[in-house]
């Protein structure tokens, strides 16, 4: 039996215990420091809008093969090959895989902490469903709340707040929108969707003090501030792998594209893991770390992990698709071709790097079934046929552009008549859809067109079994 340690058991360390808890020959510990249990942050949006049962965000139980230790650890002995927890364990491995995760960095914003580093009241992190159902019922409707940040979950944030009828200040010190994912095009397409929504935007600004309900900048008006939330990039969890004398640069632990740190037996994945060169990890890229490092450690040693960044935003009108690296969209690299469109009147903004027929880099606002077309071309590596591009944009109709089979969750690749089946065969809600086939189960973008498909299918059986109530339902006729 070949005993595989996990150290973290968020989205990337439940997904490989997932994966490895069937292996016949390997016995798996999962040791998470969480005491509520894994969860997925992915759904940390909607909890923050609408009224979701913290049940419904917690990820599923593992097989009982899966051992599970809530506690922290606290030593990677390397030596002896064994990871020792605050809880006295001792649990010896073979192989180890950090899945640790990352943090949020606080600000340095006088009056938004208190002494022990806790948030003061009114200030939020959204970094945990509980965080998010704790904001919820905190606000009063229509209240003033400042975001602070322009990362995606201040976009995303400020987005769906100003959507439930909050009063919305985004305020940051960039002087661009989501810097590591979008030109300045895209930026703008976005501040122009989140102005539409009602979100004031004070770009350049720098946060002095939190006082009596206003956020103090260094220059101009204070803006109102009933709550704050604090969304100022995060850092990698690497404690351990720094004590343990392992290989770790700024975004992370340093992996090969096997997964392997500087110690063999030793992986890395998630958010914790430098795979991407900007220290930022998507749910997504998580996940598909934990399946591709389940497969080496299994079947496949020969599999490698290739890292396509994929950033959707979510958001009722705000469609947002970020591929690639966002410098290849500049207009100076050597061997790069770019395509642009820009349709400021209607929110739609593309940009794509190429090289000869492949995609390089991309940035998609308000184009929805183009996002979801060029995430499907990137992740494959597939060559993109210019003369798609038009349809694509919706600029001509005709050539057969839109995408048939739409893929509406992109991290378990269900489309849309996935859905429709699974809703026939008696998936009747969200819940349903998502055991069914996945769907939400990702990153959680997706959970609002889920909703609205759910919703709109079960007018229709409605409608169809009032207007002809004789004809049995598929479900009915099973
Ligand atoms: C505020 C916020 C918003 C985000 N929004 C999005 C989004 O909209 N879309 C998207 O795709 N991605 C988003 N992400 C990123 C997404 O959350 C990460 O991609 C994902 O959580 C990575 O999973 P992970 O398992 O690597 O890390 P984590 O989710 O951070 O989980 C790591 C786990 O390890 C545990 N741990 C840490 N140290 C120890 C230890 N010593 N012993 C035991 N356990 C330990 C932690 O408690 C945690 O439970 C967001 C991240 C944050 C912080």
């Amino acid at each position: 039996m070949r005993r595989v340690v996990i150290i973290g058991h968020g989205p990337a360390g439940h997904r490989l215990a997932e994966r490895l808890g069937t292996a016949e020959d390997t016995r798996v510990t999962v040791v998470g420091a969480r005491p509520e249990g894994p969860y997925d942050p992915g759904l940390g949006l909607a909890a923050l809008t609408t009224e979701l049962s913290l049940d419904l965000l917690a990820l599923p139980e593992h097989d009982q093969r899966v051992r599970t230790v809530a506690a922290r650890a606290v030593f990677l002995d390397r030596l002896h090959r064994v990871v020792l927890t605050e809880d006295g364990g001792r649990h010896p491995y073979d192989t180890v895989v950090l899945a640790t995760g990352a943090h949020r960095e606080h600000p340095d914003v006088p009056g938004a902490y208190e002494a022990g580093g806790r948030p003061a009241a009114g200030v939020w992190h959204v970094d945990s469903p509980r965080d998010c159902v704790g904001m919820r019922t905190a606000l009063t409707p229509g209240a003033a709340v400042a975001v602070f940040g322009a990362d995606l979950t201040a976009v995303e944030s400020a987005h769906a707040l100003a959507v439930h009828g909050h009063h919305v200040t985004l305020v940051h010190q960039d002087t661009r929108l989501m810097s590591g994912e979008l030109d300045p095009g895209a930026s703008a397409a976005v501040a122009r969707r989140l102005r539409e929504v009602g979100v004031e935007q004070h770009w350049g600004a720098v946060p002095v003090e939190l006082r009596s309900g206003q956020l103090v900048l260094r220059e101009g008006e204070p803006v109102p501030a009933e709550a704050l939330l604090l969304c100022t990039g995060t850092r990698p969890n690497t404690e351990l792998a720094l004590a343990a004398g392992l290989e770790v640069g700024d975004t992370g632990v340093r992996v090969d594209e096997r997964l392997r740190s500087s110690d063999p037996r030793v992986h890395a994945i998630g958010s914790c893991a430098a795979t991407s060169g900007t220290g930022w990890c998507t749910l997504s890229a998580a996940r598909r770390q934990a399946e591709t490092l389940a497969e080496i450690l299994t079947t496949s040693p020969e599999r490698r992990y290739r890292h396509t960044e994929i950033v959707r935003a979510r958001g009722d009108g705000l469609d947002l698709v970020a591929l690639g690296p966002v410098e290849l969209l500049a207009g100076n690299t050597a061997g790069v071709d770019h395509v642009a469109f820009n349709d400021p009147r209607r929110h739609r903004y593309a940009r794509l790097a190429l090289s000869g027929d492949r995609l390089l880099a991309a940035n998609l606002v308000g184009l929805r079934e183009a996002g979801a077309e060029l995430s499907r071309v990137h992740e494959a590596g597939s060559p993109v046929l210019s003369n798609r591009f038009a349809p694509l944009f919706g600029i001509a109709a005709a050539g057969g552009g839109a995408v048939s089979e739409a893929v509406v969750c992109h991290c378990n690749n269900v489309s849309e008549t996935a859905l429709r089946t699974a809703f026939r065969q008696g998936a009747r809600d969200v819940p349903a859809l998502a055991a069914a086939t996945r769907a939400t189960t990702g990153c959680g973008s997706c959970a609002d067109d889920v909703r609205r498909l759910c919703a709109a299918l079960q007018r229709d059986r409605i409608s169809e079994v009032t207007e002809d109530s004789d004809v049995p339902s598929e479900e009915d006729a099973a």
